[in-house]
């Protein structure tokens, strides 16, 4: 099963990715989560991403895409991956269609989570995220029980460098500007299928549930 979350920033995509992954035992690709590795590790990658990163701006198209080239080609995508935070432009969408064109594979289903641009803010906002495993927490929906204490595994939460709000209002921008119009294209591919992100997290799991099936 080959599936893509979309969706703006805070939609849920991260949260809704993991579930699905372990639900279906196939590996969740997060560009997000492989930049901000590189940034902390520094690496070529790292350097190069986290200009944009910082001030909520897309990575260069390359990066990404060759990127994730490389990632999906291995072993454990054999039966298939979910993608989360990639696509995010129409080049990218463009350039993935085409290397699982040359693998004779092709995406299965999109899920586009919906949500509000105020729900976003505040979510986002209020967010934290564990350093150790990454498990989410939010001050009014989800809090921790401990402050800044992962109830997981006891590892450090921290705000996300780019979720502070003039970042967020850019990134959304982003999202408007270029990621937005993937649903059209999609769309014409025929395997949008679009979801309500408000609810609970297993509301909203079930509903994408019945969208990959
Ligand atoms: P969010 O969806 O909450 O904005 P992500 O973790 O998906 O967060 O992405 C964080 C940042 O990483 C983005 O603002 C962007 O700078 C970069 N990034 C992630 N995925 C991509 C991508 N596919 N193309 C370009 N930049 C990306
Ligand atoms: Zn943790």
């Amino acid at each position: 099963m080959r599936l893509i979350l979309l969706g703006p920033p805070g939609a849920g995509k991260g949260t809704q990715a993991k579930k699905l992954k372990d639900k279906f035992f196939i590996p969740q690709i997060s560009t997000g989560d492989i930049l901000r590795r590189a940034v902390k590790d520094n690496s070529e990658l790292g350097i190069q991403a986290r200009s944009f990163m910082d001030i909520g701006q897309l990575v260069p198209d390359d990066l990404v895409i060759s990127l994730i080239k490389e990632r999906i080609k291995k072993a454990d995508c054999e039966e298939g991956f979910i993608l989360d935070g990639f696509p995010r432009t129409i080049i990218q969408a463009e350039k993935l269609s085409e290397t699982l064109n040359e693998m004779g594979l092709v995406i299965d289903t999109v899920v586009d989570l919906v949500v509000d641009a105020k729900e976003v803010i505040s979510r986002l906002a209020g967010r934290s995220t564990c350093q150790d495993c990454g498990g989410m927490f939010h001050v009014q929906s989800c809090p921790p029980k401990v402050e800044g204490v992962c109830d997981n595994c006891g590892g450090n939460l921290a705000q996300r460098q780019d979720d502070n709000s003039e970042t967020i209002l850019k990134r959304l921008d982003v999202y408007q500007e270029s990621t937005a119009p993937l649903k059209q294209f999609y769309m014409r591919q025929g395997n949008l299928k679009t979801v309500t992100a408000r609810g609970s997290v297993e509301e909203i799991f079930s509903r994408v549930l019945e969208m990959v099936k």
